[in-house]
Protein backbone atom coordinates (compact mmCIF):
# COMPACT_ATOMS: atom_id res chain seq x y z
CA UNK A 1 0.00 0.00 0.00
CA UNK A 2 1.51 3.33 -1.18
CA UNK A 3 1.58 4.98 2.13
CA UNK A 4 0.53 8.63 1.25
CA UNK A 5 -2.40 7.73 -0.94
CA UNK A 6 -5.50 8.91 1.01
CA UNK A 7 -7.92 6.11 0.12
CA UNK A 8 -5.55 3.25 1.10
CA UNK A 9 -5.78 5.32 4.83
CA UNK A 10 -9.27 4.87 4.33
CA UNK A 11 -9.32 1.51 3.81
CA UNK A 12 -6.68 0.95 6.75
CA UNK A 13 -9.26 3.53 9.20
CA UNK A 14 -6.03 5.78 9.29
CA UNK A 15 -8.21 8.40 7.62
CA UNK A 16 -11.84 9.30 8.55
CA UNK A 17 -14.57 8.97 6.07
CA UNK A 18 -18.16 9.19 5.70
CA UNK A 19 -18.64 5.54 4.79
CA UNK A 20 -21.37 5.02 2.90
CA UNK A 21 -20.88 1.49 1.47
CA UNK A 22 -18.68 -1.20 2.69
CA UNK A 23 -17.94 -4.80 1.84
CA UNK A 24 -14.63 -7.15 1.55
CA UNK A 25 -13.53 -5.75 -1.98
CA UNK A 26 -14.81 -2.18 -2.10
CA UNK A 27 -15.55 0.91 0.39
CA UNK A 28 -17.60 3.74 -0.68
CA UNK A 29 -17.52 7.05 1.34
CA UNK A 30 -18.67 10.70 0.65
CA UNK A 31 -16.37 13.03 -1.66
CA UNK A 32 -15.14 15.34 0.61
CA UNK A 33 -15.44 17.79 -1.40
CA UNK A 34 -18.88 17.42 -3.27
CA UNK A 35 -19.64 18.20 -6.48
CA UNK A 36 -23.39 17.62 -5.60
CA UNK A 37 -25.47 16.60 -2.60
CA UNK A 38 -24.31 12.75 -1.90
CA UNK A 39 -21.30 12.68 -4.25
CA UNK A 40 -19.70 9.72 -3.39
CA UNK A 41 -16.59 7.29 -4.17
CA UNK A 42 -16.76 3.83 -4.72
CA UNK A 43 -13.09 2.48 -4.52
CA UNK A 44 -11.63 -1.01 -4.82
CA UNK A 45 -10.00 -2.22 -1.52
CA UNK A 46 -6.67 -3.03 -4.02
CA UNK A 47 -4.55 -0.34 -4.51
CA UNK A 48 -4.59 -0.01 -8.56
CA UNK A 49 -4.62 3.16 -10.87
CA UNK A 50 -6.35 1.59 -13.54
CA UNK A 51 -9.30 -0.41 -14.63
CA UNK A 52 -6.81 -2.31 -16.80
CA UNK A 53 -4.46 -3.47 -13.39
CA UNK A 54 -7.45 -4.58 -11.36
CA UNK A 55 -7.59 -8.24 -11.32
CA UNK A 56 -10.99 -9.28 -13.43
CA UNK A 57 -12.34 -11.43 -10.26
CA UNK A 58 -12.38 -8.20 -8.10
CA UNK A 59 -14.17 -5.98 -11.43
CA UNK A 60 -17.23 -7.44 -10.61
CA UNK A 61 -17.09 -6.30 -7.25
CA UNK A 62 -16.45 -2.87 -7.85
CA UNK A 63 -19.94 -2.40 -9.86
CA UNK A 64 -22.14 -4.07 -7.06
CA UNK A 65 -20.09 -1.49 -5.03
CA UNK A 66 -21.55 1.03 -7.70
CA UNK A 67 -24.89 -0.48 -7.80
CA UNK A 68 -25.15 -0.68 -3.74
CA UNK A 69 -24.04 2.77 -3.41
CA UNK A 70 -26.85 3.66 -5.87
CA UNK A 71 -29.68 1.89 -3.79
CA UNK A 72 -28.45 3.57 -0.62
CA UNK A 73 -28.03 6.91 -2.10
CA UNK A 74 -31.98 6.43 -3.40
CA UNK A 75 -33.21 5.23 -0.47
CA UNK A 76 -31.43 8.47 1.95
CA UNK A 77 -31.36 11.05 -0.19
CA UNK A 78 -34.00 10.72 -2.99
CA UNK A 79 -32.35 11.92 -5.85
CA UNK A 80 -33.87 12.41 -9.48
CA UNK A 81 -31.06 10.45 -11.52
CA UNK A 82 -26.88 10.03 -11.31
CA UNK A 83 -24.16 10.56 -13.41
CA UNK A 84 -21.24 7.74 -12.86
CA UNK A 85 -17.92 7.51 -13.91
CA UNK A 86 -14.71 7.86 -13.92
CA UNK A 87 -11.53 9.92 -14.80
CA UNK A 88 -8.86 7.55 -16.05
CA UNK A 89 -5.57 9.29 -16.51
CA UNK A 90 -4.31 12.51 -15.58
CA UNK A 91 -5.54 13.79 -18.62
CA UNK A 92 -9.10 13.24 -17.98
CA UNK A 93 -8.24 14.76 -14.71
CA UNK A 94 -7.40 11.97 -12.10
CA UNK A 95 -5.60 13.34 -9.60
CA UNK A 96 -5.85 10.98 -7.06
CA UNK A 97 -3.90 7.67 -8.31
CA UNK A 98 -6.28 4.65 -6.52
CA UNK A 99 -8.96 3.77 -9.16
CA UNK A 100 -12.68 5.21 -7.81
CA UNK A 101 -15.84 5.45 -9.58
CA UNK A 102 -17.76 8.63 -8.95
CA UNK A 103 -21.16 8.70 -8.39
CA UNK A 104 -22.79 11.91 -9.13
CA UNK A 105 -26.92 12.23 -7.74
CA UNK A 106 -28.77 14.45 -9.80
CA UNK A 107 -31.60 17.16 -9.16
CA UNK A 108 -33.82 18.60 -11.43
CA UNK A 109 -32.91 21.83 -11.77
CA UNK A 110 -29.37 21.50 -10.66
CA UNK A 111 -27.87 23.22 -13.22
CA UNK A 112 -25.17 19.89 -14.50
CA UNK A 113 -25.28 18.50 -17.74
CA UNK A 114 -24.76 15.15 -19.61
CA UNK A 115 -21.55 13.26 -18.90
CA UNK A 116 -20.62 13.61 -22.32
CA UNK A 117 -20.05 17.17 -21.30
CA UNK A 118 -17.14 16.78 -19.95
CA UNK A 119 -15.18 17.10 -23.44
CA UNK A 120 -16.31 19.08 -26.52
CA UNK A 121 -13.68 18.57 -28.89
CA UNK A 122 -13.99 19.08 -32.60
CA UNK A 123 -13.62 15.36 -34.20
CA UNK A 124 -12.22 15.92 -37.54
CA UNK A 125 -12.28 12.01 -38.54
CA UNK A 126 -15.07 10.15 -39.23
CA UNK A 127 -16.27 7.51 -37.38
CA UNK A 128 -15.58 4.65 -39.35
CA UNK A 129 -12.02 5.35 -39.84
CA UNK A 130 -11.45 5.58 -36.18
CA UNK A 131 -13.61 2.34 -35.74
CA UNK A 132 -10.95 1.06 -38.38
CA UNK A 133 -7.93 1.95 -35.80
CA UNK A 134 -9.93 0.60 -32.87
CA UNK A 135 -10.93 -2.72 -34.50
CA UNK A 136 -7.30 -3.36 -35.82
CA UNK A 137 -5.29 -1.72 -32.88
CA UNK A 138 -3.30 0.51 -35.00
CA UNK A 139 -3.52 4.06 -32.91
CA UNK A 140 -0.78 5.92 -33.66
CA UNK A 141 -0.26 6.67 -30.26
CA UNK A 142 -0.27 3.14 -28.00
CA UNK A 143 -1.33 3.52 -24.57
CA UNK A 144 1.53 2.38 -23.16
CA UNK A 145 -0.24 0.28 -19.95
CA UNK A 146 -2.23 -1.09 -21.68
CA UNK A 147 0.37 -2.10 -24.48
CA UNK A 148 2.25 -3.62 -21.30
CA UNK A 149 -0.94 -5.31 -19.93
CA UNK A 150 -1.34 -7.35 -23.47
CA UNK A 151 2.30 -8.38 -23.59
CA UNK A 152 1.99 -9.82 -19.94
CA UNK A 153 -0.75 -11.66 -20.67
CA UNK A 154 0.50 -13.25 -23.85
CA UNK A 155 3.23 -14.21 -21.70
CA UNK A 156 1.15 -15.71 -19.43
CA UNK A 157 -0.84 -17.79 -22.12
CA UNK A 158 2.59 -18.93 -23.92
CA UNK A 159 3.74 -19.92 -20.14
CA UNK A 160 0.52 -22.33 -19.37
CA UNK A 161 1.26 -24.14 -22.96
CA UNK A 162 4.67 -24.92 -21.63
CA UNK A 163 4.01 -25.53 -18.08
CA UNK A 164 5.57 -28.33 -16.71
CA UNK A 165 5.01 -29.42 -12.85
CA UNK A 166 8.94 -28.68 -11.95
CA UNK A 167 8.22 -24.64 -13.38
CA UNK A 168 6.04 -24.27 -10.46
CA UNK A 169 9.09 -22.15 -7.92
CA UNK A 170 10.01 -20.32 -11.02
CA UNK A 171 6.86 -19.11 -11.58
CA UNK A 172 6.13 -17.98 -8.11
CA UNK A 173 9.54 -15.93 -8.13
CA UNK A 174 8.26 -14.36 -11.66
CA UNK A 175 4.89 -13.58 -9.96
CA UNK A 176 6.92 -11.94 -7.15
CA UNK A 177 9.03 -10.09 -9.48
CA UNK A 178 5.76 -8.66 -11.28
CA UNK A 179 4.06 -7.36 -8.02
CA UNK A 180 7.22 -5.80 -7.31
CA UNK A 181 7.25 -4.09 -10.43
CA UNK A 182 3.70 -3.23 -10.12
CA UNK A 183 4.17 -1.59 -7.12
CA UNK A 184 6.83 0.15 -8.29
CA UNK A 185 5.04 1.59 -10.86
CA UNK A 186 2.17 2.55 -8.45
CA UNK A 187 4.62 4.77 -7.00
CA UNK A 188 5.60 6.46 -9.77
CA UNK A 189 2.54 6.90 -10.89
CA UNK A 190 1.84 8.82 -7.24
CA UNK A 191 5.08 11.00 -7.68
CA UNK A 192 4.17 11.70 -11.81
CA UNK A 193 0.27 12.93 -10.25
CA UNK A 194 0.10 17.05 -10.13
CA UNK A 195 -1.27 18.31 -7.14
CA UNK A 196 -5.44 18.41 -7.09
CA UNK A 197 -6.36 21.37 -8.56
CA UNK A 198 -9.96 21.46 -6.77
P1 LIG B 1 -10.20 12.50 -9.12
O1 LIG B 1 -9.97 13.84 -9.77
O2 LIG B 1 -11.11 11.63 -9.92
O3 LIG B 1 -8.92 11.82 -8.77
O4 LIG B 1 -11.00 12.81 -7.81
C1 LIG B 1 -10.50 12.69 -6.54
C2 LIG B 1 -11.62 13.03 -5.60
O5 LIG B 1 -11.25 12.57 -4.32
C3 LIG B 1 -11.91 14.53 -5.50
O6 LIG B 1 -13.28 14.75 -5.84
C4 LIG B 1 -11.61 14.83 -4.02
O7 LIG B 1 -12.50 15.78 -3.49
C5 LIG B 1 -11.76 13.46 -3.36
N1 LIG B 1 -10.95 13.27 -2.16
C6 LIG B 1 -9.63 13.46 -2.00
N2 LIG B 1 -9.25 13.12 -0.75
C7 LIG B 1 -10.36 12.70 -0.11
C8 LIG B 1 -10.63 12.21 1.20
N3 LIG B 1 -9.67 12.09 2.11
N4 LIG B 1 -11.90 11.85 1.50
C9 LIG B 1 -12.89 11.96 0.60
N5 LIG B 1 -12.70 12.42 -0.66
C10 LIG B 1 -11.45 12.78 -1.02
ZN1 LIG C 1 -4.41 3.53 -2.58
Amino acid sequence: MPQQCPFCQIIQGEQEAEKVYEDEKVVAFLDIRPSARGHTLVVPKKHVSSIGQLPEEMVEGLFLGVRKTIDRLENGLNPDGFNVGWNHGQAAGQAVPHLHVHVLPRYEDDQGGPIQAVVRSEVKEDVSSIAKKIGSGSGEKPNKQRTRMSTEEERKEETMEKKKPEDSEEEDKDEEKEEDESNKSAKLQWKEMKKPKY
